[in-house]
């Protein structure tokens, strides 16, 4: 008998936010590498062209879409463009996400909102887009939103940081329970520290190395690393999963406290 494949996400349509660096570029290419039409939204289109185009070059069906995920009319302009290349968008991953480091006394007002906009608000406008449209063509599917350790432990000057991640661990399970009996799953994954392009001068320089001592499988995750929990949550394989945070860390928050 010939394996059956079951990660497979051949006929399915995915969205990810966030796409034009890191994770999210990342995410892309392994949903595309595992059969799936990619949308890849980023604030401007023509920061994720590149991502899209590396999709098509390998065979694969990918589209580059504007939106900003602090903004809904935005989000939903980016599922009508993904609607009209591939039809209904029935994989999500809400991945964009910022840091804006900074002590709880001293953070501006700015960078409070600025945070939860993009981490919290953004999650949940991607989520609620995507499961009004399931929804109304009658369709199932799955979403997996990206938290990070940091909403489970903290560590000082990430306050605003680590409260917008925990708040998407516990988005992530009351939308999972008000969409699972409609077919519609919902998922995160708390990455621990993974090297990308935003971070790697830092955790590749000397403190880095110090930082790879509180991970006890003694080294930062590469984007890779995440692959097989995204296509686990999106794909048939987690058909019987929902409303759960599945963290990749290298064994990293089991030690995580406030420091
Ligand atoms: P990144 O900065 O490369 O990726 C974040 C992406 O989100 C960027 O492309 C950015 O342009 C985009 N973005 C920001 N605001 C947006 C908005 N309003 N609308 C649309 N896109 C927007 O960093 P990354 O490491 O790839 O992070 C991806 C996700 O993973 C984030 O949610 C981050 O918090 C989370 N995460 C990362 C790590 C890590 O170590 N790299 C660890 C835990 C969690």
């Amino acid at each position: 008998m010939a394996p059956k494949n079951i990660l497979d996400m051949s006929g399915r349509v995915a969205l990810v936010t966030g796409a034009g660096t890191g994770l999210g570029a990342r995410f892309c290419m392994a949903l595309a590498e595992h059969g799936a039409s990619v949308v890849a939204v980023a604030r401007r289109a023509e920061k994720v062209e590149g991502v899209a185009e590396a999709i098509r070059r390998d065979d694969g069906q990918a589209i580059a879409v504007s939106g900003d995920v602090t903004d809904t009319a935005s989000i939903a302009a980016a599922f009508d463009a993904a609607e009209k290349a591939f039809g209904t968008v029935d994989a999500v991953v809400a991945n964009a996400g910022i840091a804006v480091p900074g002590r709880a006394a001293e953070i501006s007002d700015e960078d409070w909102r600025k945070t939860m906009a993009t981490n919290l608000d953004g999650v949940f406008f991607t989520a609620r887009e995507a499961a009004q449209r399931l929804l109304k063509a009658g369709k199932h599917g799955a979403i997996v939103n990206i938290a990070s350790i940091l909403g489970y432990g903290v560590g000082k000057g990430n306050a605003s940081y680590a409260v917008s991640k925990a708040a998407v661990i516990q988005m992530t399970q009351a939308l999972a329970l008000e969409w699972a009996f409609k077919g519609i799953r919902v998922n995160a994954i708390a990455p621990g520290y993974v090297v990308t392009d935003i971070n790697r001068d830092y955790l590749t320089s000397g403190k880095g190395a110090e930082m790879t001592k509180e991970i006890p499988v003694g080294r930062f995750g590469r984007e890779q690393d995440l692959d097989g929990a995204l296509l686990l949550l999106l794909s048939e394989a987690g058909a019987f999963m929902t409303g759960t945070t599945v963290t990749v860390d290298g064994g990293q928050r089991i030690g995580l406290r406030g420091s």
